[in-house]
């Protein structure tokens, strides 16, 4: 069976493997399979914080929005080339993905008028089903959460990645058959972003949302970001009037005049900080190149998968990721009766952080600009020990605040 040094040398063959001391790692011991649901801290960003903070903020206070006002634009163009595959023009970081999915689902709807019914996956992110929910309850209209696309339909919702089983979609399959009952399409790319490549210009997408603080590694609460179509760009009107958003801003005019490209789609001030970060996680991404990151996050998933199989499968652990790399994201998704207790267990005692996912869901997130295979191999080893020792059996099965 593959050893700890066979887990080393994977290890010594990766071309990725320079850029785990781009990140700030202060506990080498720490295996963090979590990078999925906040990824680390770049060393750069760091330093592009401190700087902005001293110098843009504490010396140049107010002349210091000359620099700031367009980097919602900026850092959106250079997010789209490097992870989306968008050309400029398409792409804007702002807000977070919960209000930008409002935002684009309600233009979406406007632009179709008369139909009736929105569909969304029931395995689909809370959040992106609650504000369809709410988007519905306003607008009468029908949310069917399963397949039923017909002529009724306006607007689909779905996760390019699963955040629970890490199931990946073909998006140009899906926006195909989406547009073939003239409806649009709207990707929640929040799994996806900076772990396989994602063409929408290519791949023909709508719309689309997502986070940066999760593979992107722009911080805790750092903006999304949005993605609209050039050619649907003048038909769309977002439902939220501010002044960012106004052709002519600083005119303090009477009456909201958008502009006709992407910047309507902006709102208010933008989170200038997080902007930074957001621009620092998006250049290691695009430094290492998508396809690279692709390729080690499915030898990565694969080797999690090989050992899970051997190890975890006799304790009662199903992987529910498919087993086709073009078919999955960069996390591998467990699931076992006792995965709460379990996952509690391990951060507390194995010094292993995956992630649970309500009601039986181990998650092991192995981003691929900082997991290495023995991280894989430590992680997997720690929970295969844990459960045969039932470690895990004085951990409450009740859920806590945060999980
Ligand atoms: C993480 C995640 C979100 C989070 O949305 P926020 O508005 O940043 O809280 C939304 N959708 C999906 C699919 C996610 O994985």
């Amino acid at each position: 069976m593959t050893s700890r040094a066979d887990a080393a040398r994977l290890d010594e063959q990766d071309p990725l493997a320079g850029f785990r001391d781009r990140f700030v790692i202060d506990d080498e011991d720490l295996v963090y399979l979590d990078g999925n649901s906040l990824g680390r801290l770049p060393r750069a960003t760091r330093g592009r914080l401190l700087r902005a903070v001293d110098e843009e903020w504490g010396r140049g206070l107010v002349t210091s929005w000359s620099s700031w006002v367009d980097l919602a634009t900026d850092v959106g163009d250079r997010l789209g080339a490097a992870v989306l595959g968008a050309a400029p023009g398409q792409t804007l970081v702002s807000d977070s993905t919960s209000v930008n999915l409002y935002k684009l689902a309600v233009s979406a709807l406007d632009a179709r008028p008369g139909r009736t019914a929105v569909v969304i996956d029931v395995g689909e992110f809370p959040t992106d089903r609650f504000v369809l929910e709410g988007i519905c309850a306003a607008r009468g209209l029908e949310m069917r959460t399963g397949d039923g696309l017909d002529g009724s339909v306006g607007l689909v919702v779905c996760s390019h990645v699963s955040y629970a089983t890490g199931e990946r979609l073909d998006v140009r399959a899906t926006s195909d058959a989406v547009h073939d009952v003239g409806a649009l399409v709207l990707w929640d790319l929040s799994h996806s972003a900076g772990a396989v490549p994602i063409e929408l210009d290519a791949a023909g997408a709508d719309l689309a949302v997502g986070c940066t603080y999760k593979y992107l590694n722009a911080g805790p609460g750092a903006p999304a970001f949005l993605y609209v179509r050039s050619a649907l760009q003048t038909q769309l009107r977002q439902p939220i009037w501010g002044w960012f958003g106004q052709r002519d801003q600083f005119a303090m005019g009477p009456v909201y005049d958008p502009y006709s490209d992407l910047r309507r789609f902006q709102v208010g001030t933008p989170p200038v900080l997080g902007m930074h970060a957001v621009d620092e996680g998006v250049a290691l991404v695009a430094e290492a190149g998508i396809d690279a990151l692709a390729a080690k996050g499915a030898a990565l998933t694969a080797f999690a998968i090989e050992l899970a199989d051997a190890w975890l499968a006799p304790l009662g652990f199903d992987v529910v990721t498919p087993r086709d790399a073009q078919r999955r994201g960069a996390h591998v998704a467990l699931r076992h009766p006792d995965a709460w207790p379990i996952c509690q267990a391990l951060v507390e005692r194995a010094r292993v952080v995956p992630d649970f996912r309500a009601p039986d869901i181990v998650r092991l997130g192995l981003a691929p600009l900082f997991t290495r295979f023995v991280d894989v191999w430590e992680g997997v080893d720690r929970v295969r020990r844990l459960v045969e020792f039932g470690d895990h059996k004085r951990y409450p099965s009740a859920l806590g605040r945060i999980t």
